[in-house]
């Protein structure tokens, strides 16, 4: 694991790099999702920077632990590379969301970041994926007071469990945590979604459901996902619940199953809006941007053919061609095959 120093480094040595090749290295989609719709994703780390190193990451092993917070991409290089992306056409979306390869509120340019996003996209929802984990910095809740949309995740409020399955900083509180995401809810104006990921053996006990029953009852999100691993994740190890486990749960935290696979784990964040599929013929380079964009999160053939807006045999021929060549490679999980790349 290198050091945040390190990595910062390293994500502001490729800024300078791509931005001299012209490349969008913090943008990417728009990404279809069950719960946001099509969104443009915003990367505000640049690297595999955050304060969890979840067992179920779909964006792989955390390389920098910390809760260091940095403008680790600047607001002005992200609005700069957002603003261009528009120039460009990026079809219809349905958010702007903040997110990318590690916890977004890590970035203390967030704030400044929701606000340009507004600016620029002033019909779009901008939301905000979040791990709950800085909540209890009443700067962290101003920072990002801003969003339309929060989308929390608390996948346990047992100590052990979240231990186990979130591998927090060694300096993370659940109870802080927990007390933080409820006074963010009491000041926030706008829609909040509480997602929960459930992971065989490391948090689908009774004593977890219990405690996020009352959790929910106290925190009266706009919405409730409870999902799990529908990707590979991070750690070996790390296996979904049976369809009976996820059941009970939804039963009992009073939630719909989402509609595909695809849909049912989106890293940190729920949903409501449903996908568009953007104005296909664009002339952008496909294969770019698909390496773009499962670098950041592991997607089906035709998930990114319906994001994207264009034909599964060209997709899947880019895809084709990443893989011969080691940008991206295949794995199955749950009876799909998704393609993820490297990151850093
Ligand atoms: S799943 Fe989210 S919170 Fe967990 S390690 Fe990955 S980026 Fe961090």
């Amino acid at each position: 694991m290198s050091t945040p120093g390190a990595a910062l480094s390293r994500c502001l040595r490729r800024d300078k790099e791509d931005r001299a090749t012209n490349a969008h290295r913090f943008i990417f989609g728009p990404v279809r999702s069950g719960r946001l719709g099509l969104s443009l994703g915003l990367d505000l780390l640049g690297a595999r920077i955050c304060t969890f190193d979840c067992l179920y990451c779909e964006v792989g092993p955390t390389d920098a632990l910390t809760v260091a917070r940095k403008p680790y991409v600047p607001a002005e290089h992200l609005l700069a590379e957002l603003a261009s992306v528009k120039a460009a056409g990026c079809g219809p979306l349905d958010a702007v969301t903040l997110g990318g390869l590690g916890e977004p509120t890590l970035n203390t340019d967030c704030a400044a970041i929701i606000a340009g996003a507004k600016e620029l996209f002033p019909d779009v929802p901008v939301a905000v994926l979040t791990n709950s984990s800085l909540l209890s910095d009443p700067q962290v809740r101003r920072d990002i007071a801003g969003a339309d949309i929060v989308l929390p995740s608390m996948d346990t409020l047992v100590a052990a469990e979240y231990r186990r399955v979130n591998r927090p900083h060694p300096s993370m509180d659940l109870a802080a945590i927990r007390r933080g995401l409820l006074d963010f809810r009491a000041g926030f104006a706008g829609r909040l979604y509480l997602e929960i990921l459930l992971l065989a053996g490391g948090n689908d006990s009774e004593e977890n459901l219990e405690l996020l029953r009352a959790f929910c009852r106290e925190l009266a999100p706009d919405r409730v996902d409870v999902v799990t691993m529908s990707r590979p994740g991070a750690h070996l190890g790390a296996a979904p619940v049976v369809p009976e486990v996820l059941a009970r749960f939804r039963q009992a935290l009073g939630v719909a199953a989402p509609s595909s696979a695809e849909d049912a784990s989106e890293g940190h964040g729920p949903a409501a809006l449903r996908a568009r599929v953007p104005a296909a013929g664009r002339t952008d380079d496909l294969t770019a941007r698909i390496a773009a964009s499962v670098t950041r999160r592991p997607q089906t053939a035709k998930g990114i053919s319906l994001a994207l807006g264009r034909t599964l045999d060209a997709v899947q021929a880019a895809l084709d061609a990443l893989e011969r060549d080691g940008t991206v490679r295949r794995e199955s999980a749950g009876g799909e095959i998704f393609y993820s790349g490297q990151a850093g």
